[in-house]
């Protein structure tokens, strides 16, 4: 093992030739003996993140392949793809891989207390965008880890030879009376039953593959639109792409926002941007046309330079800023002017603004103060 520190078959405990659905089972099988509930090892968190690791690599053929030739991790070990954030924008939501699997762990088996939601939770995904993305719109592909429906049990959560029957612990009414005995009479109060979750049935011979609840941990591609124009901070909501329910209970959402990456020449200001050229001082004294770079693909845009334009004068061009959403009209351009004063100058072009200077008749000795404001 050239650079790796373990190597990623042993990690997921698998033969160099294990194929994709290997993988993925030894994965899932390793993730539930991995997980806090059940492994109370103080190595265990570390394991987890190795074996997710390890299965970001194993299971992309072409990762793969390349650390099989190379034996090395190619880059960007986990997250599968170089620019989402995974993010809690809902305040105790989604945090990344170790919340999917504290769902898919949380509320079954006997120890559980509270009422397990079947529905799946939303799910909040960052998206960087730059402002030529966003301006001409485009089609993003999104790589993230949730918990899906399990295909092996079409999510109902039985195995093959698996049935619901009726929970015995609750008689199927999904709650438990226990009476307690105090100095006032026997005091009777019905929880949420511990077994079953409230649904009074039991799975018996519960899928293999998901433990009964219906969904796996698997890694999720998704194409989300940005549409021309769209803002920072603005949210898109792909429905039922977050989190599966529990045996086939409605999927939440995903809900991606914008995040848009700052431009090296265009400052945006609502649908306008703003840009910053340096014009030659005969321009700007004679006035003249000027062509720059606009923000859709080869956009080219005319700027009409008014004489004697002054330093620090903006010039509006109408039409040439971003795309309003669901519109064909577009914000304008507003360009900062600097006249560039040239700091060295030939012989001839020195003779040139001397001879200026002398028509003019400009006295540079005399100049009168200009009013603050
Ligand atoms: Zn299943
Ligand atoms: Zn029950």
């Amino acid at each position: 093992m050239p650079t790796a520190t373990k190597d990623l078959y042993e990690v997921l405990g698998v033969g160099r030739d294990a194929s994709d659905s290997e993988i993925k089972k030894a994965y899932r099988r390793r993730a539930r003996e991995l997980h806090p509930d059940v492994n109370k090892s103080p190595h265990a968190e570390d394991e987890f993140k190795e074996l997710n690791e390890a299965y970001d690599v194993l299971s992309d053929a072409q990762k793969r392949a390349q650390y099989d030739r190379f034996g090395t991790i190619p880059g960007a070990a986990s997250g599968g793809s170089g620019y989402v954030d995974f993010e809690d924008i809902f305040g105790g939501g989604f945090g990344g891989m170790g919340d999917i699997f504290s769902s898919f762990f949380s509320g079954f088996g006997a120890t559980a207390q509270k009422q397990v939601r079947k529905e799946g939770r939303d799910m909040g995904i960052g998206l960087r965008v730059t402002l030529e993305e966003a301006a001409r719109g485009t089609k993003k592909e999104l790589v993230y880890d949730r918990l899906a429906a399990c295909t092996e049990c079409s999510a109902t959560g039985i195995g093959p030879d698996g049935t619901k029957v009726v929970c015995s612990e609750c008689g199927g009414s999904g709650r438990v009376v226990t009476v307690q005995r105090t100095f006032l009479g026997d005091m009777q109060s019905a929880q949420t039953c511990a077994v079953c979750n409230g649904t009074g049935e039991r799975v018996e011979g519960a899928c293999e593959e998901c433990g009964g609840q219906g969904r796996v941990p698997d890694r999720q591609r998704v194409s989300v639109e940005i549409p021309p124009g769209i803002h920072d901070g603005q949210q898109l909501r792909v429905a039922e792409f977050g989190e599966a329910g529990l045996q086939g209970a409605r999927a939440g959402d995903l809900i991606v926002t914008i995040r848009l990456q700052p431009h090296d020449h265009f400052e945006r200001d609502g649908d306008d941007l703003h840009a910053s050229v340096d014009i030659p001082m005969t321009t700007a004294a004679l006035g003249g046309e000027i062509r720059i770079a606009g923000i859709l693909p080869d956009e080219q845009v005319r700027v009409k330079i008014p004489r004697g334009t002054q330093s620090g004068e903006v010039l509006r061009v109408k039409g040439f800023g971003m795309p309003r959403v669901r519109s064909d009209k577009r914000g304008d351009m507003q360009v900062h002017v600097n006249v560039n004063i040239p700091k060295k100058l030939s012989k001839k072009e020195r003779e040139l603004v001397q001879k200026l200077a002398d028509e003019m008749g400009i006295d540079d000795a005399d100049i009168p103060l200009n009013k603050l404001r």
